[in-house]
């Protein structure tokens, strides 16, 4: 029965109507899938979105994250529906096991994110408050909170899994409710998808909608706080670009486009280097996988001129190992391209490249397609070409969106700096060599126009990541012609997708705001030691000051002989003088902490039950023999451990001698129990 590919809009599945396009196996010719060209009700489906916000915003990183953890655990163990209908794709199953399970991965990797770089919080706070205009009581904080409004997750079709989910992790991190449209050509893979997430029912109603066919008026329906996020060519970014909603209406577009990425091999890898071949496994290993078709796929191949003849026959001899065929059969490498259509896309572009490059191996006038493949097919032959003039125009601008490559030689390294940059901004590029010198200088001068830049040699020639990968902790995106997007990268993607602001208040009411003590903000005075009240008890504020301790010759002379540290400065009362630094025997740093730790505990157990940590330590100014330490305590931030009984607690410490300078300021991290005996609201 042929798949009818549906919407998931306001809560039911829906079938749309218009006209009806078809999606053709690539190999067989045969309907793969039918996709309605519209009849969705998209006003209705933006409102599902919008009635979802407030509460999903209302929710902390850390619940929307176990949501994240939870659909990651239920799609892992029901992903096995879509790879029955992958193949009708062009792909083969190594192909889409990158796009399933790898897009499975960036959810997993996001609720890890979620729940170990994001605070228990709706919002992140961004460092600690700094005091302004000299007024330690008026203070600035930079906060960033969830955007007002949805996302709306255009994809391409290269990836209909992975690139759903990896765009539908940070914004749902970030309190997005999404709106996903996936690419037409495989919008048949992501629906089943889409379905296995509905159905899990983790996701809360109306925060995850899907929307096949064409959908090209959904723009028209959003406004300002709504974000757009496209996957695709770079002409579909430029179109998305000039639309209203983004040049009128402050709609927030960020867009991942396609981009000439370049590997280099560098002047030292000659042949017989293990650098050599490593790099033309890769070149080959990228056209293949996924029939090049992949945003960072190698497009352009910068080789040391001398060493062109080498690299050709090495890729030659690469490709020919390469079996093309049914993406069904077992043992085939390489399947058809997505489509018949983009097939002819690619012949296009690459007869462009031909009025300025060779081919030296395949070609488009090659035939690969295997017997019993339909007359129109989407086989074309992996194609290396070389570049007569290695500043030419196309060579550098005009991607082959398939097993497409075009050898760029460059004399220099200045010369291929110069070359590398008329991409005109990649999502990635490799750089192949074992001479640091090399690698130092044109990594320096070309991460500029690069998202991510990948350094091979033969020390990471087994457990690195191929130059195509995309890993969600680093960034994926890149300047220029590759979108200007950041879209994956860890952390720094969620805060991407929240709006920065800087708060100006009194250092107390700052205190209200971020739920973060600081330095100008008045001090509490419990009734007790603040180590003996359980978590709800704890005020944000509440300050120990203690009394003093004589810091001697002795501690000096029993610590040092204690731990072993017998640095000239505790030790040696003429050098320690003659140092810059010091006027003479000084307290080892770690005796102070330790001192101040004797000052500050309460040693009774619970309900601080461990001290886990401590940040941002900075020893100020010296404490030498006759001084008298002491200690300000006080608590800065609380925070639960969800689902826990116990959360952290951050103190901000200051160690001050008798003239009360500042001698040493930490943070300290304790585990503090709840009183368990009422919710807890930290
Ligand atoms: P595409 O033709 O540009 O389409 C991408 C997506 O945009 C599809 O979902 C398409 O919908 C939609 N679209 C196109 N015009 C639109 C409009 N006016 N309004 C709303 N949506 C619109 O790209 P593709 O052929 O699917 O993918 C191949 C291209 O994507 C290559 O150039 C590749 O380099 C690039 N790519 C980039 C990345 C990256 O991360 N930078 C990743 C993968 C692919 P329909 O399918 O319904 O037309």
């Amino acid at each position: 029965m042929t798949h009818h590919v549906s919407s998931f809009v306001s809560g039911e599945w829906t079938g749309g109507s218009g006209v009806l396009h078809e999606v053709l196996d690539p190999t067989t010719g045969a309907v793969a899938a039918l996709v309605h060209g519209g009849g969705v009700d998209l006003a209705a489906s933006v409102g599902a979105a919008r009635a979802v916000g407030p509460s999903l915003k209302a929710m902390t990183f850390h619940e929307r994250a176990l949501m994240l953890k939870s659909l990651a655990k239920y799609l892992t163990q029901h992903t096995s529906e879509v790879y029955v209908d992958y193949a009708s794709s062009g792909a083969t199953m190594a192909d889409a096991r990158v796009d399933v399970e790898g897009g499975i991965q960036v959810l997993s990797v996001y609720a890890n994110i979620g729940l170990k770089e994001m605070p228990s919080d709706t919002i992140v706070v961004d460092g600690d408050a700094e005091s302004l205009i000299g007024n330690p009581g008026f203070v600035g904080q930079t906060v960033y909170t969830s955007r007002p409004g949805i996302a709306v997750l255009i994809n391409a079709f290269n990836f209909p899994v992975w690139g759903m989910l990896e765009k539908l992790a940070p914004a749902f991190l970030a309190g997005l409710p999404v709106i996903v449209k996936p690419a037409t050509t495989t919008a048949h893979l992501a629906e089943i998808v889409a379905r296995q997430i509905v159905e899990s029912g983790i996701l809360p109603p109306g925060s995850f909608q899907f929307l096949a066919g064409s959908a090209r008026e959904l723009l028209d329906h959003l406004g300002v706080g709504d974000y757009v996020s496209v996957t695709g060519s770079a002409a579909t970014a430029a179109t998305l670009r000039a639309n209203p909603a983004i040049t009128q209406r402050g709609v927030l577009l960020n867009a991942e486009a396609d981009s000439l990425n370049a590997t280099v091999l560098g002047p030292d890898a000659a042949s017989e280097q293990d650098e050599f071949t490593l790099f033309t496994k890769a070149v080959a290993r990228e056209m293949t996988s996924k029939s090049g078709q992949k945003c960072t796929s190698i497009r352009r191949v910068l080789v040391p001129r001398e060493q062109v003849p080498l690299v050709i026959e090495a890729l030659r001899a690469q490709l020919a190992k390469v079996v093309i065929g049914d993406p069904r059969e077992e043992g085939t490498h390489m399947g058809p391209l997505v489509s018949a259509d983009h097939r002819a896309d690619v012949v296009t572009a690459v007869r462009i490249l031909m009025t300025e490059a060779d081919v030296v191996v395949g070609g488009p006038d090659l035939d690969v397609a295997p017997d019993g493949a339909a007359d129109i097919n989407g086989y074309f032959a992996p194609t290396v070409l070389l570049a007569r003039e290695s500043n030419g125009a196309a060579v550098h601008t005009v991607e082959a969106f398939g097993p497409v490559v075009t050898i760029i030689p460059f004399d220099s390294p200045s010369d291929l700096v110069a070359l590398v940059g008329r991409g005109e901004g990649s999502l990635v590029a490799s750089v192949v060599s074992n001479d640091p010198q090399f690698v130092r200088e044109v990594v320096r001068s070309i991460a500029p126009w690069h998202g991510r830049v990948l350094v091979v040699n033969r020390d990471i020639a087994r457990g690195s990541a191929p130059h195509g990968a995309v890993l969600p902790q680093l960034i994926h995106g890149g300047p220029g012609r590759a979108g200007g997007g950041e879209e994956l990268g860890g952390r720094r993607a969620v805060l991407h997708l929240l709006q920065a602001t800087s708060v100006a208040s009194s250092a107390t009411m700052g205190v209200s705001i971020t739920d973060r003590w600081n330095a100008g903000a008045r001090q509490l005075e419990p009734a007790v030691h603040p180590f003996r009240l359980h978590l709800e008890d704890l005020r944000l504020g509440d300050t120990l000051h203690t009394g003093r301790r004589l810091v001697t010759i002795e501690d000096i002379e029993h610590f040092a002989h204690f731990t072993g540290d017998t640095f000239y400065a505790h030790m040696d009362e003429a050098a320690a003088a003659a140092s810059p630094i010091f006027t003479g025997r000084v307290a080892h740093g770690y005796f102070v902490l330790a001192a101040a730790a004797g000052l500050f505990v309460d040693p009774d157990p619970g309900p601080v039950l461990a001290n886990v940590g401590l940040d941002n330590l900075r020893f100020v100014q010296p404490v030498y023999p006759g001084d008298e330490i002491k200690v300000r305590l006080t608590a800065k931030h609380k925070a639960l451990r969800a689902g826990a009984s116990w959360g952290e607690v951050t103190w901000d410490v200051e160690v001050t001698n008798q003239r009360d300078e500042v001698c040493a300021a930490y943070d300290i991290i304790t585990v503090n129990a709840c009183r368990g005996d009422q919710p807890t609201d930290a």
